[in-house]
């Protein structure tokens, strides 16, 4: 349904061992809004992104996508296991995700990394994925390196053709890992501009960045993750002009 949220995450709480990670996160990502994810090494960030796309499974709670619950249940091991495998396939082909180390795959040219999941996961004809693919290397500048191997690209590249090969699935929701803090300082701008230009055109994303002048820009909403409870939330002027946790202004004036 259009009007059902895009993200909706109910008390999710994800351990490891003894270490409890996420402690009780709920969050909604509505259709076309840009969250930014924002907080201090450790305090969740990456755990969170990968519990929405099920990279890990919650411990508890509840995630839905586009109003779709993952049906979980408890394994022996005590984490929730997705009932229902095809729905996991669906929902991870849907829900793209960028890394911050780009995770292409290494031995495949930049165009058969974007039309992988197309042909094999979404049974794309290889003639329209590929046609698809071209249009999306256009688009992000990648135009001319669709024949190379990732390694022969600079890390900006990489991140753009990572951030294509997401946009191939069609996605509900893009999920973002830092996609800039492992890039040199002069490629940064080139991946963000690629992420405003998506932002623009209304697509759903969870943004994780330390780009904090970037995050007050492009997103709809700001939350601040400490310890894996949300502390502070809000739209970006307040959480960065009128923040009100102590941790927060704390945050603030340690990456500004
Ligand atoms: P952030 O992305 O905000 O830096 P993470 O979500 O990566 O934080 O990690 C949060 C906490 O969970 C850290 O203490 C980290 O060491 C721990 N952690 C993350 N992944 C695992 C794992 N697979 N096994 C054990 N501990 C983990
Ligand atoms: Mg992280």
């Amino acid at each position: 349904m259009a009007n059902e949220p895009a993200i909706e995450i109910r008390d999710l709480r994800k351990r490891f061992g003894s270490l409890e990670v996420l402690k009780g996160i709920s969050l909604t990502a509505g259709q076309g809004d840009i969250v930014a994810i924002i907080g201090g090494s450790g305090s969740g960030k990456s755990t969170l992104l990968r519990c929405i796309n099920l990279l890990e499974r919650p411990t508890s709670g509840e995630v839905a996508i586009q109003g779709e619950t993952y049906r979980m249940r408890t394994s022996r091991h005590g984490d929730m296991e997705i009932a229902d495998r095809r729905q996991v396939q669906r929902i991870r082909a849907h829900l793209g995700m960028v890394f911050q180390n780009f995770n292409l795959w290494p031995h495949r040219t930049v165009l058969e990394n974007v039309i992988e999941v197309p042909i094999h996961v979404l049974g794309m004809k290889r003639d329209e994925a590929v046609h698809r693919a071209e249009k999306l290397l256009n688009r992000v500048g990648l135009g001319s390196q669709k024949s190379m191997y990732p390694g022969f690209l600079s890390g900006g590249q990489q991140q753009r053709a990572a951030i294509a090969r997401v946009l191939a699935v069609d996605p509900l929701a893009m999920l973002f890992d830092e996609p800039t803090s492992a890039l040199d300082p002069e490629l940064v701008g080139e991946v963000l501009s690629v992420i405003r230009d998506l932002a623009a055109e209304q697509r759903t994303m969870m943004l994780v960045t330390h780009e904090m002048a970037f995050a007050r820009d492009v997103a709809s909403h700001v939350v601040f993750l400490r310890e894996g409870v949300i502390e502070e939330q809000g739209p970006p002027d307040q959480i960065f002009g009128d923040p009100r946790s102590p941790y927060l202004k704390q945050f603030i004036s340690s990456v500004a």
